[in-house]
């Protein structure tokens, strides 16, 4: 049986990240976000990573022409996504969806699943991190450090990061939703949307991920 190709949405601090490495791992297929494809790209000198490092190294962001560029590239026989695969965090808008799925013609994605977490839950997550100054550990304010906010590991100072405020938290949420409800409904009339809750403990949610995509492999 072929290796699963999935696509993994989320709101920020609803544990994607994590939960896309672990999947990854299980199913045996690379899990990479957005930055990590251009990084690769980037360090195998192809033009398009070529030039999407100079706009992260320039703080910018990467244009999505050039972006579905690598990732066509990434697709491509002997490429880091050729066989299976799990996205983190991109396709990051509805244009970018159906690019990714006209590059895939010939064999679509398996699965795209929103791993949902209600927005004051993720919002409760975010607003109480804290994070090492120096080495970028992140605490939270149910879980600080052992001695008055600094750093268990190098002694740093532990703090609030200022895009970490929940009016911040909030706005970003509020963009993200406008972004992806329209990938997530695009998907869903496509029959290719399952929705998974990332509440609760990691195993948990870890195990209902695999469920779905075991699931939804198996159909094909
Ligand atoms: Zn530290």
């Amino acid at each position: 049986m072929a290796l699963p190709r999935l696509v993994l949405l989320g709101k920020q601090g609803a544990g994607k990240g994590t939960q896309a490495t672990r999947l990854g791992d299980h199913f045996g297929v690379a899990h990479l976000s957005t930055g990590d494809l251009f990084r690769s790209m980037a360090a195998m000198g192809t033009a398009h990573g070529l030039e999407a490092k100079r706009y992260m190294d320039d703080g910018e962001l990467v244009p999505d022409e050039l972006t579905i560029g690598i990732v066509e590239e990434c697709l491509a026989p002997g490429g880091p996504l050729s066989d299976g695969f799990v996205l983190d965090g991109f396709p990051r808008n509805l244009r970018l969806a159906q690019e990714l799925d006209g590059i895939l013609d010939g064999r679509p994605l398996d699965l795209a699943i929103n791993l949902d977490v209600p927005r004051d839950i993720v919002l409760d997550r975010l607003a109480g991190r804290r994070v090492c100054e120096n080495c970028q550990r992140v605490y939270h304010v149910n879980m600080p450090p052992t001695v008055d906010w600094t750093c268990d590991t190098c002694g740093g100072k532990v703090v609030q990061r200022d895009d970490d405020t929940e009016e911040a938290i909030d706005r970003r949420l509020q963009l993200y939703e406008e972004q992806t409800v329209p990938i997530i409904d695009y998907y869903r009339q496509r029959e290719m949307l399952t929705e998974v809750s990332g509440v609760g403990d990691g195993d948990e949610v870890f195990k209902r991920l695999v469920t779905a995509v075991d699931g939804a492999h198996r159909c094909k």
